[in-house]
């Protein structure tokens, strides 16, 4: 083969490792970011928690991966995963409700919005509840709080913190004033895991709005979030025009909600799992004995369990 023909070969064969590029991006080997474009061998993304090593993104995750990252291997013991949601108002709008979910149940492979269980965080016994995105956007219905209400009153009776990864488009409408009011359920159970002076660490993930930020995602005692998540109630376009005025570009933002004292801690989904389990391991549950020494003048139990942040919920 001549030089030129070689040049040639090569010149033809472009467009075919492209065609093989975008064949590979297709059967999942290789993921660009949405962010700079850069391609990653899926792999590898995924062993960096699926967050971009170029430029730093963090590529959406379900509650199956998220479980993977942050619970200690063979330790996840599931609650009430077999739950799964009712239509009792038979609602209907393009699609009936009962069929909307079924098919994503089956798409899913999830009962619902949401999965619970107990398992061991870096070796410290925790209670997780991870949202899911795909099933209808993460939406808070009976089920989801049923949930965690649950999840949150097993924490308790087992010394337990609590951990919440939220990510939803808020209550679930298809459920009416039953989607509302898993707000106050989920808020009481909160409370009385707090009342026993158990920590609670809500996560705060691309997008949390709606119902769920405002109860128990704002709930914590550290709120933390994911670079750039989108943390808001009503939608954006809604704020401006009861405000009548233009949003600054950073509205709604982890960032922007951590300069206004909204959220505590804004943590790579690289650093986590470990800054978690120090944070757990500085709040240890109480020792039965430290209550009666409460009425004392002694009040070293209260400076050992000072809650960090000022959003604690109830008193
Ligand atoms: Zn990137």
């Amino acid at each position: 083969m001549s030089l030129f023909d070689w040049f040639a070969n090569r010149r033809k064969s472009g467009p075919i490792s492209e065609d093989r590029q975008e064949r590979e991006i297709a059967d999942g080997l290789w993921t660009k970011c949405e962010h700079c474009d850069v391609l990653t061998y899926t792999k590898d993304l995924r062993a960096n928690q699926s967050v971009c090593g170029e430029c730093g993104h963090h590529h959406r995750i379900f509650s199956d991966e998220r479980i993977r990252q942050l619970i200690d291997p063979g330790t996840w013991h599931p609650l009430d995963s077999q739950v799964s949601p009712k239509d009792p108002l038979n609602f209907k709008d393009r699609k009936a409700y009962a069929d909307r979910l079924r098919d994503t149940q089956t798409k899913t492979k999830l009962s619902d919005a949401v999965q619970t269980g107990l398992g061991n965080l870096d070796g410290l016994p925790v209670a997780l509840g991870v949202m899911d995105f795909r099933f209808m956007g993460g939406s808070m219905g009976s089920v989801v709080g049923e949930k965690l209400t649950r999840m949150i009153e097993q924490a308790t009776a087992t010394q337990r913190p609590v951990i919440i990864v939220c990510a939803s488009g808020g209550a679930r409408m298809q459920e009416g004033l039953l989607s509302l009011m898993q707000m106050a359920k989920i808020s009481g159970a909160l409370q009385q895991h707090q009342t026993a002076r158990l920590l609670y660490l809500p996560v705060l993930t691309h997008p949390t709005t709606g119902g769920v930020t405002a109860s128990f995602a704002m709930l914590g005692d550290i709120i933390i979030a994911e670079p750039k998540a989108t943390i808001g109630f009503a939608g954006r376009r809604v704020v401006e025009q009861t405000l009548r005025e233009k949003l600054p570009e950073t509205f709604q933002t982890a960032e922007y909600l951590q300069e206004h004292g909204f959220v505590d801690l804004i943590l790579s989904r690289t650093q986590l799992k470990q800054t978690l389990a120090q944070l757990i391991r500085l709040h240890p549950p109480l020792p039965p004995e430290a209550d009666r020494l409460d009425g004392l003048t002694l009040n070293w139990p209260e400076l050992q369990h000072h809650r960090v942040s000022s959003h604690s919920n109830g008193d």
